[in-house]
């Protein structure tokens, strides 16, 4: 019998309340109210914050198809080095996640080379292209936590409510990158004062909002809940908030990049600024912080998006979408929010990125209830510390965050009772 007892840390658990100086007792890879073994290994958590092993429901691994970006292993890697226990990758890989055979291929690679708990979304569409369903039963027997046509948006509302009447017969969460292609056409940074400035073609926040607003409607007519991925403008924050007052099963997650970075920073024309849907304004950062603190937005990830350097490395018109996300997640999110704009406070944080995700998954993690599989993340609120590119798990170096310093980060993160990752 394996018997680990973290010791003194402040044990904070939002699914149960519980917030208190103590011991977390964990015996062969599951959370125990405690222990008699007299073999016991001990983790002095004093100072610390015993938080439930993070979450994070948005990641890109690239596999298969794009190793040269990320692997599973490495992203998994990446993951355990910021302190997350359990992430959802996204389907847009090559080939695309649309079938049971390439959900069983990555759950294989996941069993042999992940260091954390590696989940996979199905799309909603084959080939992500928006037009036929895929076959969502058969994915969901393979093993799927969602859909979603994630870096594409079903465009066609009918294919979406049918996609939809699915996800609810077969308990699936629909998540959706909202984008209006007709309104964002070549767009590639937020339409305002600095893409007229830099001669950038413009992707403007309403190309965001009426997809959120055609996903509050379905969500409605359905009864059938719909989770809207990484929102990057205030108005989407106004439309779930009035829609889940009326009672409509709408929710949004907000990442990192969009609550610490305005338009303003593509002024270099440094493709590490390049994202979908992309930064906006400071005006958007404080709605969508609102929205974090007065409880609009449940979830937080990160849209871990690695990219090659020479793929970066281009005009800005050509260089893909997306950042490096996970080993700066928690850092970020606890800086802004907590640290510097006290919107929430620590237990909230914890609450966004472990028991709310893991709800709307519906996985029993997200929590350090007794009898679950000990998830475990070590916090260390208090240290200052800066983030070298460099130095990441994954082969890919594309983060606007090089040489930042953050206050917060995970210190040890323990999958099923396993010390997977140390700083
Ligand atoms: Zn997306």
């Amino acid at each position: 019998m394996s018997v680990v007892k973290i010791a003194n840390g402040r044990i904070v658990d939002p699914a149960s309340g519980r917030d208190e100086i103590g011991d977390l007792w964990i015996e062969d890879g599951a959370i125990v109210a405690m222990s008699k073994s007299a073999d016991v290994e001990t983790i002095d958590a004093t100072g610390l914050v015993v938080s439930p092993g993070l979450i994070d429901l948005h990641v890109h691994f690239r596999e298969p198809g794009q190793s040269h970006k990320e692997t599973i292993g490495t992203g998994s890697a990446a993951a355990a080095a910021g302190g997350f226990t359990t992430v959802v990758c996204m389907p847009n890989t090559n080939p695309v996640a649309d079938s049971p055979s390439v959900i069983s291929w990555i759950n294989e690679r996941a069993a042999r080379t992940a260091k954390v708990n590696v989940l996979c979304s199905g799309a909603i569409t084959k080939g992500l292209k928006g037009e036929e369903l895929a076959p969502i039963g058969s994915m969901k027997n393979a093993g799927i936590v969602a859909i979603t046509d994630d870096g594409h948006c079903v465009q066609n509302n009918e294919v979406m409510r049918r996609a939809l009447e699915y996800a609810r017969m077969f308990d699936l969460p629909l998540f959706d990158h909202c984008q209006d292609y007709s309104v964002v056409g070549d767009g590639i940074m937020h339409e305002g004062e600095w893409s007229v400035r830099l001669g950038l073609p413009g992707w403007p926040r309403i190309g965001e909002e009426l997809i959120v607003m055609r996903n509050i409607l379905l969500a409605e007519l359905c009864d059938a809940p719909i989770h809207c991925q990484h929102l990057s403008s205030g108005g989407s924050v106004r439309l779930i908030r009035e829609a889940k007052a009326r009672g409509v099963k709408i929710s949004g997650e907000v990442c990192p990049h969009h609550i610490a970075l305005t338009d303003e920073s593509l002024k270099g024309y440094d493709s590490n600024f390049k994202m979908n849907p992309p930064l906006r304004t400071e005006k958007d950062i404080d709605l969508l912080v609102e929205g974090i603190a007065d409880g609009t937005i449940d979830i937080l990830a990160s849209d871990h998006a690695p990219h090659a350097a020479y793929e970066k490395e281009v005009e800005l018109d050509h260089a893909p979408f997306g950042i490096l996300g996970l080993e700066t997640e928690f850092a970020i999110f606890h800086d802004v929010l907590v640290s510097r704009r006290k919107a929430i406070e620590l237990p909230r944080l914890i609450e966004l990125l472990t028991i709310n995700p893991a709800k709307l998954l519906r996985i029993d993690r997200g929590t350090l209830s007794v009898g679950v599989p000990a998830d475990v993340t070590l916090l260390d609120p208090n240290l200052e510390w800066t983030y070298d590119v460099e130095k990441t798990c994954s082969p890919s170096r594309n983060s606007p965050f090089h040489g930042a310093t953050f206050r917060g980060r995970a210190v040890r993160t323990i999958v099923g009772g396993k010390t997977v990752w140390e700083l």
